[in-house]
């Protein structure tokens, strides 16, 4: 062998090499991923909140032959259940075969999306133009939701106990709302300001109208059309948005990007995309050997909190009544338990290299990123995952065909993120963040690769039949 070749061979061997899913994955992987990204787009357009995401999550799994799981009812291996919480977060289980003091796998993913609540006394006239006041919800950059439509979609409560449920703007039929934004004929000041300072939280008030009551001398005409109309449709009057969890979201349908077709664009995808691709696998899966549970959490983009997010009791609830049929008590369950939070990362931007840090970052097909840690500035908020972990899950991966690779989100000092990974592993649950990476993250328009998604469900498969 000549040096030349002999330096080849040890690279070979010795350096880790990445590679382009497009470049490894088999013909029988995309034709299943074609498939699998059409269910994905319908779940984006379908739940754009948390309770429409729960819900149509609850229509699916009874498809798939799960069943409320009351207290106290006997479970067996093979059983498929679920147990919605107050709307908005939704837990699942299919009961192995091995006994739970042996641990379960947990996908945990969360529902919720950065968007626009209205406030609880949201309706204003200005200048004979109605608006909806607005107090956002995760963290956004206020500009990108600017001169873009916007739907109505939410749950107004009823003194009498009652509800309705709001949706406009997503029907073709439907109206649309939207932010107006300033011309740049008038600019020039604003433009000065930073982008952070550009755009107020308080002007982030929604155009809902602007055609006055007739036959009337009062004030505030164009609300009181606009009133009128709302009550025609939903029975509602002002005083019942006080117990309303109205928002405005992008009124974007999902779509494909590129002339490939490679990537989907839309909207909530952080972190639909994997909420879909734990909830898929779980759908999919016969009768796992550990029993397999799916937690699809809400609240995690305002820190978790809330009695349907990741820190609520809830999930020892739902778990330590499913330990309950077999007499084992639920922190034996945890400590013998893993879980993968799914959740999405920053792919690698091109466009903003001096944020990421090109050997570490996540790169768009390259399949499922798994992270070690999240966090921020010396890893504050991360969890931290064991390298014993990351190693069982680097077999775990390979040995299943699920193209994978390691995600740090951003350079040291440049910022981070969080995820429910930490609030598992206080439960004493060996927790590792992995899922899709995402450009434009939190932006109304997201983007992430479909061999990812694909590859996430496949991940996620993989995982529910660890033992
Ligand atoms: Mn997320
Ligand atoms: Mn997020």
């Amino acid at each position: 062998m000549s040096e030349k070749n002999v330096g080849d061979a040890l690279r070979k061997s010795l350096f880790y090499a990445p590679k382009n899913g497009f470049d490894t994955w088999s013909a029988d992987d995309e034709a299943s991923c074609g498939l699998y990204c059409e269910d994905y787009k319908k779940f984006l357009d379908e739940g754009k909140t948390e309770r429409e995401a729960a819900d149509f999550a609850v229509e699916l799994a009874k498809a798939a032959g799960f069943r409320p799981y009351i207290r106290g009812m006997e479970l067996k291996t093979g059983d498929r259940i679920f147990r919605e919480n107050r709307g908005k977060s939704l837990m699942l289980a299919v009961i192995g075969e091995m006994p739970l003091k042996r641990g379960v796998n947990i996908a945990a993913a969360h529902i919720d999306a950065p968007r626009l609540d209205l406030k609880q006394n949201p309706l204003y006239e200005d200048s004979e133009q109605a608006f909806f006041k607005t107090h956002y919800y995760g963290g956004i950059r206020k500009y990108q939701w600017m001169a873009i439509p916007l739907e109505l979609r939410g749950h107004v409560s009823l003194r009498d106990g009652g509800f309705v449920r709001v949706s406009i703007g997503g029907d073709k039929n439907d109206p649309q709302f939207t932010i107006t934004d300033l011309l740049p004929h008038l600019a020039a000041t604003q433009n000065k300001k930073t982008l952070a300072e550009a755009v107020p939280g308080e002007n982030l008030n929604i155009l809902v109208g602007s055609r006055p009551f007739q036959d009337d001398t009062g004030s505030d005409r164009v609300k009181l059309t606009v009133m009128q109309m709302l009550n025609e449709k939903y029975g509602i009057t002002e005083e019942d948005f006080i117990s309303a969890e109205l928002c405005a979201v992008p009124a974007f349908m999902a779509r494909d990007i590129g002339i490939d077709r490679s990537m989907i664009g839309g909207y909530g995808q952080d972190d639909r995309v994997c909420a879909y691709a734990a909830l898929a696998a779980i759908l999919a899966t016969g009768t796992p050997r550990k029993t397999a549970v799916c937690m699809l959490a809400d609240k995690e983009e305002i820190g978790s909190e809330g009695v349907t997010g990741m820190r609520s009791a809830a999930f020892d609830t739902f778990l330590s009544d499913i330990c309950h049929s077999e007499l084992t008590p639920l922190r034996i369950c945890y400590e013998n338990s893993h879980c993968i939070s799914a959740d999405v990362t920053a792919a690698y931007d091109p466009k903003f290299p001096d944020v990421y840090e090109k050997r570490n970052s996540s790169k768009l097909n390259y399949g499922i990123s798994l992270c070690k840690f999240t966090g921020s500035r010396g890893k504050s908020g991360a969890s931290d995952a064991s390298a014993e972990l990351v190693a069982r899950m680097r077999f775990l991966f390979d040995q299943e065909g699920v193209l994978w690779q390691m995600a740090e989100l951003g350079k040291v000092d440049q910022g981070g993120g969080g995820t429910v990974a930490m609030f598992m592993a206080q439960r004493n649950i060996d927790t590792i963040d992995a899922g899709v990476p995402v450009l434009s993250m939190h932006a109304p328009f997201e983007v992430v690769s479909k061999l990812e998604c694909y590859m996430t469900f496949k991940g996620m498969n993989a995982f529910y039949e660890m033992i």
